[in-house]
């Protein structure tokens, strides 16, 4: 399993091909923009790609993009190749290229990832993987160099329903954080004392011990550097809605999630497009931190 096919080198998919070459994989890659990554061979296209390797990852915006992909190099690929998808992308569309690569003879794995761009450049991001337990075992050994950690979830499209339920998590808990900074205000309550009780408490969780989203408070975060991203409000957005397409799609009741799905709607679509999703803090509790 030496050779590789990598399709979408963004800002997750470079890093991600480049830890590859770093630990002796040879990688041939593709984009539709012309991207250089150190070590990384470029094909003329997709096809280009994928013809005589091992395995093929991709790492693309969507599911039209991953299932178009997949329609156009499934049959170009040697019978038996390995197709990692680590897009995040619908539970739907991860089921039918599923199908597709089933049908043309391949192997797949749906393994979209935790960690964003830090942990794919510190190649620590965390895996979530979906397909069958011989898929998931031949992909192992490059979810050890790209990332830290890799869960077998289940089979077919199971990757993309952990993402999904961990992001919904996420999503609300920040908003809950926030909201909670907003309420001490008020109070009067010390921000750092709030943070000291509320991060060894039953209250403690990610977004408050990990990610804080009041400036000054915590480790270092996003909130501490004018709130560039990080994870950007648009992608825990796209998530949010996945969840919300998922859920109508298997009738589960997810209340908060579609309140916290509105909620990142209408920030992005005032001033959030271009900052960390942490920055809600002010779009959601405006009585406490006006903005400035
Ligand atoms: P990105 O937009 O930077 O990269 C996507 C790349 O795919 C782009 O370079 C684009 O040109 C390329 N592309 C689009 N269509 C293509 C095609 N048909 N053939 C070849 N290349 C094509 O996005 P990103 O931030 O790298 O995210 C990639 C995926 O990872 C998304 O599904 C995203 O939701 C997920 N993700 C991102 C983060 C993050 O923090 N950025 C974290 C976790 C998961």
């Amino acid at each position: 399993m030496k050779k590789i096919g990598f399709i979408g080198l963004g800002n997750m998919g470079a890093p991600m091909a480049a830890n590859l070459v770093a630990a002796g994989y040879e990688v041939t890659g593709f984009d539709v923009v012309d991207v250089d990554v150190e070590g990384v061979g470029k094909a003329s296209d997709a096809a280009g790609a994928v013809s005589n390797q091992d395995v093929v990852i991709t790492m693309l915006p969507a599911g039209d993009h991953v299932l178009s992909v997949y329609n156009d190099v499934l049959t170009q690929a040697n019978p038996g190749t390995l197709f990692i998808d680590c897009s995040t992308i619908d539970v739907e569309s991860a089921r039918e290229a599923h199908a597709l690569a089933g049908k043309a003879g391949q192997a797949s794995v749906d393994a979209p990832v935790s960690g964003g761009v830090g942990g794919a450049v510190a190649g620590s991001l965390t895996f979530m993987a979906g397909g069958s337990k011989d898929a998931f075992a031949a992909a192992e050994p490059l979810f050890d160099v790209m990332g830290q950690r890799a869960v077998h979830c289940g089979e077919a499209g199971a990757g993309q329903a952990a993402k999904i339920c961990n992001n919904m998590i996420l999503g609300a808990s920040m908003i809950g954080v926030c909201e909670a900074f907003a309420l001490a205000d008020k109070l009067g309550l010390d921000r750092q004392a709030m943070f000291d009780v509320v991060s060894t408490s039953s209250g403690s969780c990610w977004s408050m011990n990990t990610y804080c989203p009041m400036p000054g408070i915590g480790p270092q975060s996003p909130a501490d550097n004018g709130y560039a991203p990080g994870f950007a409000a648009p992608l825990m957005l796209k998530d949010l809605t996945l969840a919300m397409t998922a859920a109508r799609a298997a009738d589960a009741d997810t209340p908060l999630g579609q309140h916290a799905k509105d909620l990142y709607d209408a920030f992005v679509k005032s001033d959030g497009e271009s900052l960390d999703f942490s920055a809600i803090l002010k779009h959601v509790a405006p009585k406490s931190f006006p903005a400035s």
